[in-house]
């Protein structure tokens, strides 16, 4: 029987660090070393690894996701598994189901403990990873299911994945919608397809962005009686700071303190703004509330409703919308399908 050809892609992270002579961890394991602690997964697949870059999740950069991206859009293969620190799985991952429309499966993964501790999670996750990868149902439905994120047994839609804890085990789960599928004995089940009607939409609104550069996206989180400076500086030094656009983490259904709404009207005049819920995500409200820094007001007045995005989420999407040279109007018809 012909095993299916699995490309492991390594980005560093913790899964791939070492212990220095002082016991700190450092980036130091490639991808074969990787392969390597997994005896298991040659009975799997035939794996070709290699080693992109060894970093830091939390030092990645957009640029080198979209070199990544069209990586994965060239190989020949039967699956990619892409292993990277935990820190912004949340964000690449989501980064790469935009820009990728393959019809194999594209799986990221991480460890949360390092390979110097007790029980680290990191051969665990890449073997899960790629035992999701040969699954029959996951490659059947590989285009159905987009970029996932395999941690702790559980697989996770790249949309709906987020990092809950900094720490713990288990800080990966989808809170709006739970996983795609769970790992027990040698066995991938099936729980669910995710909706992706908005990211095919938003797919093919931002078409090729091979020729973009960097767009910088400030993200501000609102918090109880915010005085606003910040937004004043955005609003007043907008050139110097070099932002091209704004996700605002606000509050409840999509609310910012009555103090900063004036500022927050005016930045949404200037760039794209997006209003994305600091709750984490799910729909915002659209009308429910009136006043002057409700959803209404804040909606005729052309601030951008992130819809289930998270924060984080929505910056990764308005960065790619603007990479791609897309207006206003056409960043806001993007969002709007997302809820
Ligand atoms: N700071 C690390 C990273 O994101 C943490 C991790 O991998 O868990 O690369």
């Amino acid at each position: 029987m012909t095993l299916p050809r699995i490309k492991v892609l390594a980005l560093g992270g913790t899964i791939a660090t070492r212990p220095d002579a002082s016991g700190a961890m450092q980036m130091g394991l490639g991808a074969d070393d990787l392969v390597a602690a997994v005896p298991a997964l040659a009975v799997l697949a035939a794996i070709d690894a290699e080693t992109v870059s060894k970093v830091g999740s939390h030092s990645l950069g957009f640029d080198q996701i979209h070199a990544l991206a069209t990586r994965i859009a060239a190989l020949d293969v039967d699956g990619v598994i892409v292993t990277q620190g935990t820190d912004t799985l949340e964000e690449t991952s989501f980064l790469l189901d935009l820009l990728l429309d393959r019809d194999i499966p594209v799986i990221v993964t991480a460890a949360m403990r390092n390979p110097a501790l007790t029980s680290p999670d990191g051969p665990g996750n890449l073997l899960a990873a790629v035992r999701v990868a040969c699954d029959p149902w996951v490659r059947a439905h590989a285009k159905a299911l987009g970029v996932m994120a395999v941690m702790l047994d559980e697989v996770y839609a790249a949309s709906d994945v987020l990092k809950v804890h900094p720490t713990r085990l288990n800080a990966f789960a989808a809170p709006q919608t739970g996983p795609l599928a769970a790992l027990v004995e040698d066995r991938v089940v099936p729980l669910s397809l995710p909706v992706r009607e908005a990211l095919t939409a938003a797919r093919a609104r931002i078409g090729d962005t091979s020729g973009g550069k960097e767009a910088p996206v400030a993200l501000l989180w609102l918090g109880l009686d915010e005085p606003g400076y910040l937004l004043e500086a955005l609003v007043d030094h907008r050139n110097q700071l070099g932002y091209r656009g704004v996700v605002l983490g606000a509050m409840g259904g999509g609310h910012v303190p009555e103090r900063v709404a004036g500022l927050v009207m005016q930045l949404a005049d200037l760039m794209p703004t997006v209003v994305a819920p600091r709750a984490g995500g799910g729909p915002m409200l659209k009308q429910t509330y009136g006043g002057p820094s409700s959803e209404i007001a804040l909606r005729k007045a052309g601030l951008i409703w992130g819809g289930r995005l998270n924060p984080l989420k929505a910056r990764v999407l308005l960065e790619t919308c603007l990479r791609a040279g897309l207006d206003r109007a056409a960043i806001a018809e993007v969002f709007e399908p997302w809820g």
